[in-house]
């Protein structure tokens, strides 16, 4: 029987930031420390809860309570990961921190499950020239994305800016822990294939629908009027207004 895998010489002076150490993030973490990544940063600021352990992979019922990075940690460092390796930013991806962060890696997983954080991200990816790899995934259903360095088509091709009012997250709507664990790892694929040097998933969004095995390739058009890619571009992206209710997968 033979076996495929990223050669870790490749990877082991790359550096991925995963932001949200949820259901999208937690096996997309694991991915990317067992391929071989040199640094991956972990950025998230909550505790571990026992309702969340049915998709937050790297946690077990010893950890509830427990800051999620903490536990993170330790789990990856059980797996494989080195402890400079695993770096930890025990906190939500801010505006007034956002770009520093981007900029110190080369490539970004936003798994949140806000629209403030998945703008903030695409914003400060964008204006650092850092690929990103977007994922949601809700009830049985979810997507990712690769948006290369400057690129377009970008997240506001798609979503053109922050909805108002209240949004319905995961622990509202609810999520299936296969549909979310498969697209952590899908994300973790974008992500792998980036930074070996494959860009042909960028312009594309993926759609998996758990109830019909199902999973779409389906190409974005940039907008021209783009507010972030396009020629209509706004001066200042990174804006505190957009901070409320962040919370992660
Ligand atoms: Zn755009």
């Amino acid at each position: 029987m033979s076996t495929f895998r990223v050669e870790p010489q490749l990877l082991a002076d790359k550096s991925a930031l995963v932001v949200g150490v949820g259901g999208l993030g937690c096996p997309a973490a694991l991915a990317l420390v067992r391929a071989g990544v040199g640094r991956v940063v972990l950025c998230d600021d909550d505790r571990v809860e026992a309702a969340n352990l049915h998709r937050q992979i790297l946690f077990d019922e010893r950890d509830v309570g427990r800051p999620k990075l903490d536990a993170a940690f330790d789990t990856l460092r059980a797996r494989g990961g080195t402890e400079a390796g695993i770096l930890r930013v025990h906190g939500r991806l801010l505006p007034d921190t956002a770009r520093a962060l981007v900029r110190d890696v080369d490539v970004v997983l936003e798994g949140s499950d806000n629209f403030a954080t998945k703008f903030l991200a695409a914003d400060a990816c964008q204006l650092e020239q850092r690929a990103v790899v977007h994922g949601a995934a809700i009830r049985w259903h979810g997507t990712a994305w690769l948006v290369p360095p400057g690129g377009a088509p970008c997240y506001r091709c798609l979503f053109e800016d922050v909805p108002a009012g209240a949004q319905q997250g995961c622990s509202e709507a609810g999520v299936m822990g296969p549909v979310v664990g498969f697209l952590g790892a899908l994300m973790a694929d974008l992500a792998l294939r980036w930074l070996t040097g494959d860009a042909s998933a960028a312009g594309s969004i993926l759609s998996y629908d758990g109830k019909r095995d199902r999973l779409r390739t389906t190409a974005v058009p940039a907008r021209r009027d783009c507010p972030l890619c396009g020629q209509r571009r706004i001066a200042e992206l990174i804006e505190s207004a957009y901070v409320s209710g962040i919370c992660t997968a």
